[in-house]
């Protein structure tokens, strides 16, 4: 008997009437002699409903309390398809992150998984029951409720299915798979039947949510298989399975486009250009727990050296008012910020052995009169950052510059 892990995202239980579809397709898998464990999000826009719930009280909120409140969109769906499972005669437990143990860290809003007690599951699935379990929640060392930051149950999902030793990982979603670029923002865009976790990995970190890049990580580490399928299909559907065989697969040289609308740009300019510069600067950005993305620092000129990066947007405000003290500190000749900026990446492990993909892709962008504000590049992959207003354009112009809408020979 195979165990698989069925993860269903906020659009597949957005309704009652999609909570019975889910329902159905988990006693189909069931049926065809699986255990099955169930992970569900909220349901759609609701995790964002509470958020501004709590925005009409305060800005600045305790991120302990803001947890307790968005973790209750999950308490909702679970129960929901628990209910849906027994209306249809299937027997089935709903349990929330608290209940299996999920155990996390501290961190309120980002926390990352520890451990996961699989007892209580173990023992339900050998009495039978179909097992629903709430994603994106957890519980700290103190009992204390905590999330995983947004798309989570992407990875309570992989991390249970890496707990109980699955068989497979099964993300279910809106679309039938991964794409060569978002197809909401590149209609032509191909489903992939294949992509290596590296690249997936490169993917989700560069802003395609169709997976919570932790997901990819745990599934990387512990070896789980991963497939993206639609809920909305009928019937089974072969997804795009996250591989690491690469010698299977195709060809190409880029694989996907990716891109992130959630960042800002910081530049402090006409600091002293002395070894510390760096740390000094960054200090303050990284104790406040803001996560530091692209990092540029240009050639000194006169003693003095710019320093220009990137942050999530909602970090912005924060990281602007603590750079500004920075400034001040170091004398720095500016501090400027600009919060209407986007990242476009290209991806590819095929870069590794092609020469020329970068002059290419900037050859590109400047037909078009894009405007480069930014490069970064690691060994598959390459990013800009370009004025938000160039976003569909950029994406688009770069998936037909790499032939990604064509099958490969
Ligand atoms: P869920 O609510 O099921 O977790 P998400 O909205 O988090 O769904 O993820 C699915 C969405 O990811 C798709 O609707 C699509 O717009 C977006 N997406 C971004 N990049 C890609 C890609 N490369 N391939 C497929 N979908 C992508
Ligand atoms: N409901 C959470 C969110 O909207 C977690 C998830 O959907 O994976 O981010
Ligand atoms: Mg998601």
């Amino acid at each position: 008997m195979a165990l698989i892990v069925q993860k269903y995202g906020g659009t597949s239980v957005g309704t009652i009437e999609r909570i019975q579809a889910v329902a159905e397709r988990v006693i189909a898998t069931r049926d065809r002699g699986n255990q099955v464990v169930v992970v569900v999000s909220a349901m759609s826009g609701e995790t964002n409903r509470l958020i501004g719930l709590a925005n009409q009280i305060d800005k600045k909120l305790s991120t302990r309390e803001m947890d307790v409140l968005v973790s209750t969109g999950e308490q909702v769906t679970i129960a929901l398809l628990t209910m849906a499972l027994h209306a249809k005669g299937a027997d089935a437990r709903s349990y929330t992150g608290a209940q299996i143990k999920m155990l996390t860290d501290n961190i309120h809003g980002k926390a990352r998984i520890k451990d996961i007690e699989c007892d209580n599951m173990q023992n339900d699935l050998a009495a039978g029951n179909i097992i629903i379990v709430a994603g994106f929640q957890g519980v700290d060392h103190d009992g204390n409720i905590t999330t995983l930051g947004r798309g989570g149950s992407d990875t309570t999902a992989v991390a249970i299915a890496a707990a109980l030793k699955a068989h497979e990982c099964q993300i279910y979603t809106d679309v039938d798979g991964v794409y060569t670029t978002d197809p909401r923002v590149e209609p032509r865009a191909r489903k992939l039947d294949r992509i290596t976790f590296e690249e997936m990995l490169e993917m989700a970190s560069l802003g395609s949510k169709v997976l919570q890049i932790r997901s990819v990580e745990f599934a990387g580490k512990y070896n789980v298989p991963l497939r993206v399928l639609s809920s909305f299909e009928e019937g089974e559907g072969i997804g795009t399975l996250i591989t690491t065989e690469e010698d299977e697969m195709e060809q190409a040289v880029i694989s996907g486009i990716a891109f992130n609308r959630d960042e800002a740009q910081l530049t402090i300019s006409g600091v002293p250009d002395q070894p510390g510069i760096a740390s000094q600067i960054l200090g303050s950005i990284t104790e406040a727990n803001i996560e530091i993305d692209m990092i540029v620092q240009n050639v000194g000129e006169d003693g003095t050296t710019d320093f220009t990066f990137t942050v999530h947007r909602n970090d912005y405000p924060q990281a602007i008012e603590l750079l500004e003290n920075t400034g001040k500190k170091l004398g720095a000749k500016k501090v400027k910020g600009n919060d209407s900026i986007v990242k476009i990446s290209i991806v590819g492990v095929g870069m590794r052995s092609h020469a020329g993909i970068a002059s290419s892709m900037f050859a590109a962008l400047a037909r078009e009169g894009i405007n480069i504000l930014m490069i970064s590049t690691s060994e598959i992959k390459i990013s800009v950052v370009v004025d938000e207003k160039y976003l569909e354009l950029g994406v688009r112009t770069l998936h037909s510059e790499f032939g990604l809408e064509q099958k490969t020979a």
